[in-house]
């Protein structure tokens, strides 16, 4: 069953000559880790937001789960997905605890909760005892497990990670790739990881879909994908 589903999905901003995305059907299988790669301007940040519901298409039409995402389910359908920022995106005035519980305060989840979930998927992203720090206090990886326990934190269906390593060192960028492939495996999730490098397609994902100037150019599982000529 599919995950996420583009079916011909159109979007120009406007004053732009090109559309950013042409015509665009992808299928994402449920319980995949499936890479997103193109090189800048391919058109990469348009379906990040189009999949958080930051933007709308023009034409086509986009499901969650089987569901069209539409102005009037965009709200329910929204909490289906975690999101990875590049940049982490993470209120320096918050604690990580505070961080990884805001999506379940806006929510109105009870405290208990809240602190007991948070503080379950800080174990689980290896930063167990740091939830009393502040986001200054931490490394570049620890702030992107911060960001990883905060897109957890209510559940979602979806992982999508946007560039998530490429603000970290090759190391450390490793360390965030087995945790995400770990989390994918041990929750059953479908992960989409967006990128530019082929290194984090090659290291994580069972399926790949390559974009160009805002069209798919290939897509398939990873292994097959890079074996084409
Ligand atoms: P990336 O490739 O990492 O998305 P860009 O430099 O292409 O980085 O874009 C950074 C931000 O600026 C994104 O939010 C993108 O949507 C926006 N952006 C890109 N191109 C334009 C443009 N021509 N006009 C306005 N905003 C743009
Ligand atoms: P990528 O993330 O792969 O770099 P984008 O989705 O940011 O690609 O950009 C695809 C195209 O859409 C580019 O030509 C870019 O300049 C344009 N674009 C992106 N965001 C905006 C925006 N907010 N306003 C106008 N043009 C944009």
């Amino acid at each position: 069953s599919t995950a996420l589903e583009f079916s011909h999905v159109g979007k120009r901003y406007a004053g732009q000559a090109q559309a950013a995305l042409h015509d665009l059907s992808l299928q994402v299988p449920r319980g995949s880790r499936t890479g997103i790669i193109g090189r800048s301007g391919a058109g990469k940040s348009t379906l990040v937001r189009l999949i958080s519901g930051l933007e709308t298409p023009d034409s086509g039409e986009l499901r969650l789960q089987g569901e069209q995402l539409t102005p009037a389910t965009r709200r329910r359908l929204q909490e289906r997905t975690g999101l990875v920022f590049q940049h982490f995106n993470l209120l320096a005035q918050r604690t990580v605890l505070g961080n990884v519980t805001l999506p379940l305060e806006l929510r109105g989840a009870p405290r208990p909760l809240r602190e007991r979930r948070a503080r379950e998927l800080l174990d689980l992203v290896g930063l167990g005892g740091l939830g009393e720090r502040y986001p200054a206090q931490l490394s570049g990886g620890q702030k992107q497990r911060v960001g990883i326990a905060r897109a957890l934190v209510t559940e979602p269906a979806l992982l999508l990670a946007d560039e998530a390593t490429s603000a970290l060192d090759p190391e450390t960028s490793a360390g965030i790739l087995d945790l995400l492939r770990r989390i994918q495996q041990e929750r059953d999730l479908t992960l989409v990881l967006v990128t530019h490098q082929l290194e984090v397609i090659r290291a994580v994902t069972t399926h790949v879909a390559v974009l160009d100037g805002g069209h798919l150019v290939e897509s398939g599982e990873t292994g097959e994908v890079l074996r084409r000529p």
